[in-house]
């Protein structure tokens, strides 16, 4: 059986995708590392809950030292309108970073299964660190099952997050249109 260390961005996401590539055979780690998360409170929020939820299914779950949010910031500051790029990039990259040094056969992410994300941009920045970082990146289109992973975590009461991530994405979440993008 191959392993896959899966970039985790939160429960709600997280609950099908694991079930998917445990169903394709993969033995599955979680791998929190979202310093796209702001403020602090609400990325301890949705650590706590996808902490509940690795417990709940068995999923072994590796937690990022720290909180890196000041790198988010120095990637994204004068590039506010490529602002998802970086973020990817980041978030990506370290896990492929992780998954090559622990020996994993792949590395995937949660992301793939939000139809609020770009998916596109998503698989492109995968592939990208995965070719640069020596490890291959597992992609699937998950966007259908998106509603099944929520009804998966219904029962267990999570938090639940009503923005994206970044403090950008928070004012957002009062207008009607993108200010940035
Ligand atoms: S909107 Fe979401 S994906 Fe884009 S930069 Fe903000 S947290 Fe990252």
């Amino acid at each position: 059986m191959k392993n896959l260390l899966i970039h985790v961005c939160c429960a709600h996401c997280a609950a099908y995708t694991v079930e998917h590539w445990q169903h394709q055979d993969y033995e599955a780690e979680g791998f929190w590392y979202n310093p796209n998360i702001h403020p602090f409170t609400e990325h301890q929020n949705r650590l706590e809950s996808m902490k509940s939820l690795a417990k709940e299914i068995n999923l072994p779950l590796t937690i990022a030292e720290g909180y890196d949010m000041p790198e988010y910031f120095r990637r994204v500051a004068g590039h506010e309108k490529e602002r998802c790029d970086k973020c990817f990039e980041l978030r990506l990259s370290k896990t492929a970073e992780i998954a090559r040094e622990k020996g994993f056969d792949a590395f995937t992410t949660t992301l793939l299964i939000s139809p609020h994300q770009k998916h596109d941009l998503i698989k492109v920045i995968g592939d990208k660190v995965a070719a640069e970082k020596g490890v291959t990146f597992l992609y699937a289109d998950l966007r259908k099952r998106y509603s099944d992973s929520r009804h998966i975590t219904k029962p267990m009461d999570l938090y639940r997050q009503q923005y994206c991530g970044c403090v950008y994405s928070e004012w957002e979440r009062y207008t009607q249109e993108r200010k940035i993008t």
